[in-house]
């Protein structure tokens, strides 16, 4: 089997997925299918009828992530953190901006 191309090996007109690929050791495929993961977890989450009624989970590859019980889209514990910001703060803000 021949070896990867170095990055500067890589034919124009480059591909992008490729080089994503080759620079984190995953290779082109490995790159897609993360890509249509992150796709269908952001549909999953824009499609939620809402408000997202997010858990804690740990699955077993030990990344700390919350999943929504009316959707099923994941995010981070970080993006968890400021969606739990923003739903403090929503009715907060409308309340100021009423008052202009
Ligand atoms: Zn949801």
């Amino acid at each position: 089997m021949a070896a990867a191309p170095t990055v500067l090996e890589l034919k124009a007109p480059a591909d992008g997925l490729a080089t994503l690929g080759h620079i984190t050791g995953l290779g082109r495929a490995a790159v897609v299918n993360l890509l249509e993961e992150i796709r269908v977890n952001l549909a999953k989450l824009d499609g939620c009828p809402g408000p997202h009624e997010f858990e804690v989970y740990t699955p077993p590859d030990g990344i700390i992530v919350a999943t929504c019980g009316r959707c099923g889209g994941t995010i981070g514990m970080v993006e968890l953190g400021w969606y739990r910001r923003g739903m403090e703060d929503g009715p907060l803000v409308a309340k100021l901006a009423a008052r202009r």
